[in-house]
């Protein structure tokens, strides 16, 4: 499945023509098909348009640059970070007949003058180059001289300080792009969020209108599972475990793993201990050289190690097919990040698990990351909410209740490939599992009397009230709307508080439950959790247990969380109609996207279709400011949109 956003304007007589050309040059790098999304991202581009692609790693957007490199005049040009593998992939592509090159800080002097040369000539379908390069006048020159159909950006979401690993580097790349005048532009990333996606196509000077294709986000072969672990004993058990479900015992030699340390130390003595264990094991980390590094990357590409334990440094780009498990020690900052390490298990399509590890201190350990200074002095305030949030919501997966799988697809806005319940992650199994305390049908009596207290609330109290009603606990806000006086007061007086907060924030989680934009959240019931409570949905969810943990932790965020509530898909119009208001008017002003409104707040403006400066102030995130400022400016989007829309 795949989801196309902005317009497709394709041109028939064009397709027709390169539809065998096409074929013939998928045939020489020795496929026998394309994979989803691969033939339409390739026809954007020969169709001469800019594109962004947003596909897992490992979805194979390489092929997407690599086919239209071979078949369009002049050399393409591949900006990637990525130095360790450029030699692996130039060499790949001659083996094919394509001829390819790559200039980085690791190739010698002369040799980077032969290229040159060479490349002058115009000998190369293909060039690979480290972003730093860039920033030398010579290799500027250079690439001033050549026809240049098509620059690829790959892992593009470093050009983005809102992502998860900028790199200054990459910020001159737009005016690179402009100077050359290319064009066509390829933007390649795994991570999907809007705001992300915008910022990419801003920096790199590409139009608002610049076609984003996103696909191939399910990825049903992983079981991924999330763990809250209380010491270092339990930790070692789960990830024992975890290995030799996932490979055998060390003899058997079949596949291999990924632990992710998180710090150095923690990396180096895992690596120690699963050494003793009788694991072919490397550690991997910035702290060691180059050469160490390299040897690591390339035994485990070469199956002479079975399992790596590394810093989130190891792995970019990592191709071995046959990663049966990615564990994680502790959490990294994002779900987008999380992902991208999980997807390096079962490229192959076959099943692999994907353990993550929490423990109640790495909250605050997180919180203390965000906010140290980096080389360019103290992070700013609102930079260090956002990355937070993004931390926190990665905190709030771990912890919620439904299929894992099918969060995070919600948390992307993949709904598409959702499968309600994907039956293989820690969340579906349990549930599967008939052990569980209650029976099904008690959990979905269970469910059903929570949601009705919701219901009850649902546009007017918030979370605490609702579990003061559900307790039957006195409260002025209860008797404010008579509440105490119905029958579901008290209706599930035999919980906890605490347990019933986590419940609720379980259905959330589930997208049974909302909040209202806004300083003072009130809850919402959803469309599917009138459909759970009247038993048209079937009540899947894990109980939480009686445990405290991790909940205290996450109730300190200001503010809840969105759900994965979709919108409608006019409302989907309006919100991309929105976006690329807020595109162009980040660009004319200079500023990041998200200065000028949040996802959040335009999904809510997409929703709500204000008519007035009033109306508009109501939505999420409008305070006076951005009223005076864009007021006027997204009125006029939401009403031009109802004309043409
Ligand atoms: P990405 O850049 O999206 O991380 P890659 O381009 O490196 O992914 O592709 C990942 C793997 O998929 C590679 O091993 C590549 O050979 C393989 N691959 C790509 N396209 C196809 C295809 N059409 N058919 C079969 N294998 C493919
Ligand atoms: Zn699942």
């Amino acid at each position: 499945m795949e989801v196309w956003l902005g317009v497709r304007l394709q041109s028939a007589a064009m397709a027709v023509e390169s539809l065998s050309s096409v074929d013939a040059a998928l045939h020489r790098f020795g496929y026998d098909g394309f994979r989803s999304g691969q033939r339409e991202a390739i026809d954007t581009l020969l169709e001469r348009r800019h594109l962004l692609l947003v596909a897992p790693t490992g979805g194979g957007k390489s092929l997407c640059y690599q086919l239209p490199a071979v078949l369009l005049e002049g050399t393409t040009i591949v900006v990637s970070p990525l130095i360790s593998l450029m030699h692996d992939q130039v060499q790949a592509l001659a083996e094919r007949g394509v001829s390819a090159t790559y200039f980085a800080s690791t190739v010698g002097g002369r040799e980077l003058r032969e290229r040159s040369e060479e490349a002058s000539d115009g000998r190369f379908d293909l060039i690979y180059v480290a972003p730093e390069r860039l920033a030398v006048p010579g290799f500027r020159r250079l690439l001033e001289g050549l026809k240049c159909p098509l620059v690829a950006v790959d892992e593009a979401h470093c050009i983005s300080e809102w992502g998860h690993d900028f790199r200054p580097d990459y910020l001159a790349l737009g005016e690179m792009v402009a100077s050359l005048g290319v064009p066509r532009v390829l933007a390649c990333t795994a991570t999907a969020t809007p705001i992300v996606r915008d910022e990419i196509v801003t920096r790199l000077g590409l139009p608002p209108e610049t076609t984003q294709l996103l696909h191939g986000f399910a990825r049903p072969n992983l079981a991924l599972r999330a763990r809250e672990v209380r010491g270092k004993a339990e930790r070692d058990r789960l990830v024992d475990d975890v290995l030799s479900e996932a490979l055998g015992d060390p003899t058997r030699r079949t596949g291999a793993a990924i632990v992710y340390g998180g710090t150095r130390r923690t990396s180096e003595a895992e690596a120690a201990r699963l050494a003793t264990a009788g694991w072919r094991v490397g550690a991997y980390h910035a702290g060691f050289s180059g050469a160490d590094r390299d040897r690591v990357q390339t035994d485990f590409m070469s199956a002479d190690l079975e399992v790596v334990v590394a810093t989130n440094a190891f792995g970019m780009g990592i191709d071995r097919a046959d990663v049966r498990a990615v564990v994680h020690l502790s959490p990294p900052g994002s779900i987008e990040a999380y992902y991208q390490e999980v997807g390096r298990a079962g490229r192959d399509g076959e099943p692999a698990i994907g353990l993550l590890l929490i423990s109640p201190k790495d909250l605050p350990l997180r919180r203390h990351l965000i906010s140290l200074s980096d080389s360019d002095g103290p992070v700013p305030p609102e930079i260090v909410e956002h990355k937070w949030n993004l931390f926190l919501e990665l905190v709030r997966w771990s912890e919620g209740g439904s299929c894992r799988h099918d969060a995070i697809l919600r948390y992307f806005g993949d709904e598409a490939e959702t499968l309600d319940g994907c039956g293989r992650c820690d969340v579906c199994t349990t549930l599967d599992e008939v052990s569980e305390e209650l029976s099904e049908a008690e959990t979905s009596m269970l469910v059903r009397k929570a949601l009705s207290g919701v219901a009850r609330v649902h546009r007017r109290l918030g979370l605490a009230a609702a579990v003061k009603l559900l307790r039957g606990e006195q409260d002025p806000r209860l008797q404010r709307y008579a509440f105490d006086q119905t029958s579901t007061f008290g209706v599930l007086e035999e919980r906890s508080e605490d347990w019933l907060t986590r419940l609720l924030r379980r259905m959330v989680t589930a997208g049974w439950v909302d909040f209202t934009p806004g300083d003072r959240p009130v809850l919402v019931l959803t469309e599917a959790g009138r459909e759970t409570m009247l038993q048209r949905r079937p009540a899947r969810i894990l109980l939480p247990l009686a445990r405290a943990a991790l909940a205290k932790g996450v109730s300190r965020r200001r503010r809840p969380v969105e759900a994965g509530e979709a919108l409608t898909p006019e409302e989907e119009g309006l919100f991309e109609a929105l976006r690329r208001f807020r595109l162009s008017e980040a660009q004319e002003r200079g500023v990041p996207a998200y200065v000028v409104a949040s996802d959040r707040s335009l999904r809510d403006i997409a929703r709500q279709r204000p008519d007035s400066l009033r109306a508009l102030e109501e939505c999420f995130g409008i305070g006076p400011a951005k009223l005076e400022e864009y007021g006027e400016s997204f009125l006029g989007v939401v009403a031009s949109f109802g004309r043409h829309g």
